[in-house]
């Protein structure tokens, strides 16, 4: 962070602006806009501040400025068109200890000031750090076009509610799920289009009508392989409205860092052979949170229903009477498949799809080879990595030919993905010379071989790392 943005209380202090031109200008009526008390010195004045002047409303020193004691100032304003008077006043601020910006010199300032869009008491402050002012302006005007003109009136409005709410909603996890699904609500276009006695009654019917919210309740969220772009846009809301995050290792921190940053986030991992937390203990942890009336967003990796004992989960809940949803997720295959160019079905080389896992309740898995072994079939293992020497054996065993494409995909659809391709009788030598270290599926059948062919035209696309 390049500047520290604050929202500074100026009502009836005194600030200093040096320099009477039409910029000075401009920095007073934002400054007599926040209700501060504006001196100004500059021998001659631009007309409009001639006329605060002449109501009284700007302290005018008509002299040139000469170096001064500034700490009697809140802030100070260097807006001359002198560098070397606005060095003067930059240095006297500093001395005083006072915070000054010179208008158009970055350098000389210790803060600046940002675009505004102004639904006082709701504002938003826009900032390039000075590196482009033109483009700070540009996002201005795209927010001021999403911000209904009423929004402040609706601040407002809750601002005189507040206490009141709180009355009614003494634990804050219910007074915070009332604001929010007022703020989701329809109510809110009326709000703030009706006038303030029309605004007031229509409050005190929401307010009278809203439930006591009795018992919290679980979402199982899937998060998909990694990459955020790729959760769905119920995931979001739900990871958004929870207010704690019980989340699995395979949960990018680019998904976890869309949580709201007050909502508590426990981890619960399973790495194999490594439990964080035994399957009970997370069964009967969403329980007791959900009993304490909070929101639970369960967050997995990839889809929930699939090899994520999302339907565990849900069963003991169940016999719990607690209330849940489930949000689906994009599963490490279809991920896989598209960030690597690998077609799952094709009308020619693959007529079927299936996803096994190479990892059991009690570790061996014992699928009906024969079928697996299926040609014109993709087949896609999941947790198949340390077993994969005994997969390839039972495939090539059942009559699956050695020279069938065959695909190992590491942290599939993240910036670090490594995508490793050979034949299926080759797999475990590759396997052993990749190293991986993340999370790999393995995928099995002659659609592989497309990649090649799909590979050359794509588009890099990995803007996402910033939106997180
Ligand atoms: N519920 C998850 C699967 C959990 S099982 C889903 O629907 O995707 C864990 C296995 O999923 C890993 O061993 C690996 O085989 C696979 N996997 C999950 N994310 C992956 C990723 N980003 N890249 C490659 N494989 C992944």
């Amino acid at each position: 962070m390049d500047y520290f943005p604050a929202f500074h209380d100026l009502r009836g202090r005194a600030v200093l602006i040096v320099g009477g031109g039409e910029v000075a200008a401009r920095k007073y009526a934002l400054l007599a806009s926040a209700g501060a008390r504006v001196f100004l010195v500059a021998p001659a004045l631009h007309p409009e501040l001639e006329t605060a002047r002449n109501k009284a409303e700007l302290m005018h020193m008509p002299e040139h400025y000469a170096s001064r004691d500034l700490s009697a100032y809140t802030l100070v304003v260097a807006a001359t068109d002198d560098a070397t008077v606005n060095a003067q006043v930059a240095a006297d601020a500093e001395r005083a200890g006072r915070p000054v910006n010179v208008v158009d010199t970055p350098e000389l300032c210790s803060f600046i000031v940002p675009a505004i869009v102004d639904r006082s008491p709701v504002q938003v402050a826009i900032s390039t750090g000075g590196a482009a002012p033109v483009l700070a302006r540009r996002l201005r005007s795209q927010i001021e076009a999403l911000l209904p003109a009423g929004l402040g009136r609706l601040a407002e409005l809750s601002a005189r509610w507040r206490e009141r709410v709180k009355r009614r909603f003494p634990a804050l996890t219910a007074r915070r799920r009332f604001w929010e699904r007022l703020f989701d609500s329809p109510l809110v276009e009326r709000l703030m289009q009706v006038e303030e006695r029309a605004a007031e009654a229509l409050f005190a019917d929401a307010l009278a009508s809203a439930e006591l919210p009795s018992r919290g309740e679980v979402s199982l969220v899937g998060a998909g392989p990694g990459d955020p772009e790729l959760l769905t846009l119920k995931g979001l809301r739900l990871l958004q409205e929870a207010d704690v995050v019980v989340y699995d290792r395979l949960v990018s921190k680019e998904v976890l860092a869309l949580a709201r940053r007050d909502a508590e986030t426990l981890y619960v991992g399973k790495a194999k052979a490594d439990h964080a937390l035994p399957q009970e203990d997370i069964n009967a942890l969403l329980v007791r949170l959900a009993r304490e009336g909070k929101r639970v967003c369960r967050l997995k990796g990839g889809d929930p229903f699939v090899f994520g004992r999302g339907g565990e989960e849900l069963e003991t809940l169940a016999e719990a009477g607690i209330a849940y949803q489930v949000a689906p997720g994009i599963t490490a295959a279809l991920g896989c498949a598209a960030s690597s160019l690998i077609p799952l079905t094709h009308r020619e080389h693959a007529q079927s799809l299936v996803y096994v896992t190479g990892h059991g309740k009690d570790g061996e898995v014992h699928p009906d080879w024969s079928l697996l072994a299926s040609p014109r079939q993709t087949v896609v293992f999941y947790m198949g990595l340390s077993s994969l020497p005994r997969l390839v054996r039972e495939l090539l065993a059942h009559g699956r030919a050695g020279d069938t494409p065959a695909a190992l995909i590491e942290n599939g659809t993240l910036p670090n993905e490594r995508v490793v391709t050979g034949t299926l009788a080759e797999l475990p030598q590759l396997a052993l010379s990749a190293q991986f270290g993340g999370p790999v599926l393995i995928m099995v059948g002659e659609v592989v071989a497309l990649r090649e062919r799909l590979a050359p035209h794509r588009v890099a696309d990995r803007d996402w790392r910033r939106v997180a």
